[in-house]
């Protein structure tokens, strides 16, 4: 019999550590699982889940207005934040139970509090000192904070989900997809948005086309986009809060959201008394299958500072309680995974950008297609869909797929089975597209773009 408490404790209740909890114990693992906060974690509580809710609460201000294009005559609207806040929260509530139970009639004991690290097989949480052969760090991330005079006036991500009044007047700063997305929900929903960003196009890291194409779409959509712009300081008015941008301009908003970015969550965690590395950014350190410094102390998720998406998070979960308790050391693939900015409107993309693909393999054929969404004949609204795909030359494998239209994220989940399967452009092109849709563009690009280098060999 082991001489620990459990086989596996898991600290933190969040995307990652249930996953690997409840797939632990249902390997015949004992399992135990801290929480410091609620269950289901940053997803559920203060991230996916609600955001996308928000997103499509905001949706609806167009839909009553694309209606009339079609015959519909839409009466007096209104919109009660209160109402949408309540109603999320309801929802919330609901999932942190379907979570409890999940844990629960797998086994896993829920041990409320925040547990802290005392040594390579033990843990403090609420001064019980609990010990167990395997110790899985799943503490997630953290938002960052601006360090600017005034900077505390201005809330982060966390408490956007429960402000009490919808900001009339909104200024978010950040370029990161939590930033775009944001400032999306709340340009729906009638607030008046200013995004700044302090680079020269926001959503760095995604495919350049996808990343113009939205700065092009979102001012139509009511958001003042301003680039190569920070705030400087900003100081609290009797009517809101006042923000000193670069360049001199002032602004006077009701609320400032940070959305500059997220660190994970190792501070005060113990790591050093248990001897566990962190890399530059505070990320912990692990090998191919999770394993910190300290050969039984293991860490995925977000407090890993790799691939910071839920999915993610799941599949390390799955690969833990495989490789500790299931017989199979796994590790996870991250090439070609699918993801999603829910902006308005929305991006999917999978694989790699064109940049990205020209620096690994020179040659690429590049597809790409703008137009009108069918929808938008009759509703009158001026709105472009793109769609591009980057084409290895030498083999013709599709490497990227992207796309800024609605649906996007629908959409583009399906072609990632297709690039993790290794399809060529013919296998695409082969392929019957569903009409009428925007999705049946992605099997009908046929032709290729100029290569910008065979253009410039012709002058
Ligand atoms: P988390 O889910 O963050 O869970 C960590 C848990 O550990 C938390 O519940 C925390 O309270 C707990 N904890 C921390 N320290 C302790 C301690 N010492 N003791 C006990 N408990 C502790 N991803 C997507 O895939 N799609 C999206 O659309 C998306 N949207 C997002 C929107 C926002 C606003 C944010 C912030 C994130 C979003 N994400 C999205 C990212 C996604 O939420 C994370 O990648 C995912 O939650 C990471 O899971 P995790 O298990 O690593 O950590």
């Amino acid at each position: 019999m082991s001489s620990y408490d459990f086989d596996l404790f898991v600290i933190g209740a969040g995307s990652g550590g249930v996953r690997a909890s409840r797939m632990a114990a249902a390997m015949g693992a004992k399992v135990a699982v801290a929480e410091e906060r609620h269950l289901g974690g940053t997803c559920v509580n203060i991230g996916c889940v609600p955001k996308k809710l928000m997103v499509y609460a905001s949706h609806f201000a167009e839909e009553f207005e694309d209606a009339a294009g079609f015959g519909w005559t839409v009466g007096p609207r209104n919109f009660d934040w209160s109402t949408l806040i309540a109603n999320k929260n309801c929802e919330i509530t609901r999932l942190n139970g379907i979570y409890e139970r999940l844990l629960t009639d797998a086994g896993v004991e829920i041990v409320e509090g925040r547990a802290v690290l005392e040594g390579p097989h033990s843990v403090v949480v609420a001064g019980r000192r609990i010990t167990a052969k395997y110790i899985l760090i799943a503490t997630g991330g953290l938002p960052v904070r601006p360090t600017e005079p005034g900077q505390e006036l201005g809330i982060v991500s966390d408490d956007v989900f429960f402000l009490e009044k919808q900001p009339e007047r909104l200024l978010v700063a950040g370029g990161g997809y939590i930033a775009v997305e944001f400032a999306g929900v709340f340009a729906g929903l009638g607030s008046k948005v200013t995004q700044l960003y302090r680079g020269d196009l926001f959503l760095r890291g995604f495919d350049d086309d996808l990343r113009k194409a939205l700065a092009a779409e979102m001012p139509k959509k009511h958001v003042d986009l301003r680039f190569k712009t920070i705030i400087e300081w900003t100081v609290k008015t009797s009517n809101g809060l006042l923000a000193e941008l670069s360049g001199g301009q002032t602004l006077e908003v009701d609320q400032i959201l940070y959305a500059i970015g997220r660190r994970p969550n190792t501070a005060a965690l113990g790591l050093e008394a248990a001897g566990v590395a962190v890399d530059g950014k505070g990320g912990i350190v692990v090998d191919a299958h999770f394993r910190t410094s300290v050969p039984s102390i293991y860490a995925l998720g977000d407090v890993t500072n790799r691939v910071q998406l839920t999915p993610v998070a799941l599949a390390e979960g799955m690969a833990v309680a495989k490789t500790l308790f299931g017989g199979q050391p796994t590790s996870v693939d991250y090439a070609d995974i699918p993801t999603a900015v829910f902006s308005q409107p929305p991006i999917g993309t999978v694989g790699l950008s064109e940049a990205v693909a020209r620096k690994l393999y020179g040659a690429v054929d590049i597809y790409r297609s703008s137009f009108r969404p069918m929808k938008h004949t009759l509703s009158g609204r001026d709105e472009t869909t793109m769609m591009k795909l980057v084409v290895e030359r030498q083999t013709q494998r599709v490497v990227g797929a992207h796309m800024l239209g609605p649906d996007a994220a629908e959409i583009v989940q399906g072609l990632g089975i297709a690039l993790k399967a290794g399809a060529t452009k013919q296998v695409f092109d082969a392929t019957i597209g569903i009409h009428p849709t925007a999705a049946e563009e992605f099997v009908t690009m046929r032709e290729r773009l100029p290569d910008p280098e065979e253009a410039k060999a012709a002058e």
